[in-house]
Parts: structure tokens; sequence; C-alpha cells
């Protein structure tokens, strides 16, 4: 089944195109990972997915659901305000700024969303919540407030927040990429287990280490467009385009 399909995504930030007709299409249990320079529309891309940012114009469906697409007119229209919002409850997003609610301890952070969107009870999320924060190492953690965490902490915390969600995508903006190089490496392993469970991924990264070892398929952008995409060992032992070379050449 197709997870999200998002086909010939158009997006202007007054007047400005930062994207120009994107089209991906993402399988389950698919890791996908975007690289690029900085300012190709990466973050915008995945901003659309999840509806942080409006398209202007192209489809966007999320596991075979539409959130926007042409309307009768021709303009682009989104599902109704309830419908996008459960559409986009499907997907969980880790910045790379950590984004923690830093006035609650690490298991309140887990347990907010999936209390006050989804209407759980604090029993009924513990089990859950728990199980996340041992997964990422960090129950003993559990009534630690942000603050005193390390970064590479504060990224995991981030993880199990989204996945508390029971998200079916998770999308991953940068998350290494404001961590101590010392500190990236704990957060790459939780994220390679996620894949190794067969999570649906896309994330954007500078990692190529991760993007050649994890992900099923990397996506070169520049300027706004997808350039080149393919099977890891093609885009890192044999890009065919230049633009792909040169930025390769550029960061490994
Ligand atoms: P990347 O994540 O690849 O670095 P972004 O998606 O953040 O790129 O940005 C793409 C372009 O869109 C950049 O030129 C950036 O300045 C611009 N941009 C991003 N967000 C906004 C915004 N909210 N308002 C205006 N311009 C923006
Ligand atoms: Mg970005």
């Amino acid at each position: 089944m197709k997870m999200i399909r998002a086909i010939d995504i158009h997006k202007q930030f007054s007047g400005v195109e930062v994207l120009k007709g994107i089209s991906l299409e993402v399988e389950k249990g698919e890791v996908v990972a975007i690289i690029g320079p900085s300012g190709s529309g990466k973050s915008t891309f995945l901003r659309c997915l999840n509806r942080l940012e409006q398209i202007d114009s192209g489809l966007l469906e999320i596991e075979g659901e539409q959130l926007a697409g042409p309307g009768p007119g021709g303009a682009c229209q989104y599902a109704d305000e309830g419908r996008a919002r459960q559409i986009c409850s499907k997907m969980g997003m880790v910045f790379q700024h950590f984004n923690l609610f830093p006035h609650l301890t690490v298991l309140q952070n887990l347990l907010e969303a999936p209390m006050t969107v989804k209407g759980m009870k604090r029993e009924d999320i513990l089990p859950l919540a728990e199980e996340l924060l041992n997964k990422v190492g960090l129950l003993v953690k559990k009534d630690s407030y942000p603050s005193s965490l390390s970064g590479g902490q504060k990224q995991r915390v981030a993880i199990a927040r989204a996945l508390a969600m029971q998200p079916d995508i998770m999308l991953f903006d940068e998350p290494t990429s404001a961590l101590d190089p010392e500190l990236t490496g704990e957060v790459l392993k939780a994220m390679r287990q996620l894949a190794e469970e067969h999570m649906t991924m896309v994330v954007v990264t500078h990692e190529m280490g991760f993007a050649r070892e994890v992900a099923n398929r990397v996506i070169f952008m520049d300027q706004g467009e997808i350039v080149e995409e393919g099977l890891p060992e093609q885009i890192f032992r044999a890009p065919q385009q230049q633009r792909t070379r040169e930025f390769l050449d550029k960061i490994l």
C-alpha cells in the first residue's frame, strides 16, 4: 500500500517558488532519505506532508486518503479540518530542535498529546509510554525535566513522544544536526531500530552513513526539485546528475 502519495507539489513563499513540482510515493515500511543543500526545500516538503505548510497545487494522499488536491474549479482544496487532522494524525514528526514541553516531565511529554488530542485516559497510554521510553533507553529519566537532559536524550524523548501517538509514518527533519557529534549515534540507533521494525519513514538528513545503510531509497533535492533518486548505492557510488555529484563531493 502507498503510505504517502505526493504528486507534483508546488509551494511558494511570497512569490518565490520553493517546491517546483515535487512527486514522491512511499510504500509501507519503506525508509526514504532526503538529502540536498540547505535551502533546497527539504523541510518545506516535509512540513507540507503533515499540513504544517499548505501546498499551492498538487495532490497529497496519506494511506489512500486525500489531504489536498485539485478541487472542482481546479484550485487546490484541502480536506475539511476534522478529516485533515485525522489524516495527519497518522504521521509523527521529529524536528531538529526537539520542541519538548519544558514545563512537563519526560513522561508527561509522552502522555500529553495522546490524552489531549486523542482523549485517551492516562492509565491507558501509560504502559505504551513507559515501553517507548524503555526502548529509547530513557525510562530512568521519566520524572526528569527536559532541561536536565543532553541533546541526544532530548531527541530520543522527542522520538518516543511522536511514537506515543501511534503513527503509521514518521517524518524526521534533520534530527541530529543540532547535536554534538558524540550524541548523534544514540539518536541514529533509535531511528535504525525503528526502521528495523518496518516503520515507514521519511528522513531529511545530513548523515550520509545513515542514508546509505538504513534507507531503501535516497532522494536528492536541489532548488525545489528532485534532481535524482535511487537506491543508496546508486546515488552514493554512481550519481547520474552533475548536481548530485557536486553535492556529494562537497560533503563526503
Ligand atoms: P531546506 O530544509 O532544504 O534547507 P527549506 O525548506 O527550509 O530548505 O527552505 C526552502 C526555501 O524556502 C528557502 O529559500 C527558505 O528561505 C524558504 N522558506 C522556508 N520557509 C519559509 C517561510 N515560512 N517563509 C518564507 N520563506 C521560507
Ligand atoms: Mg531544513
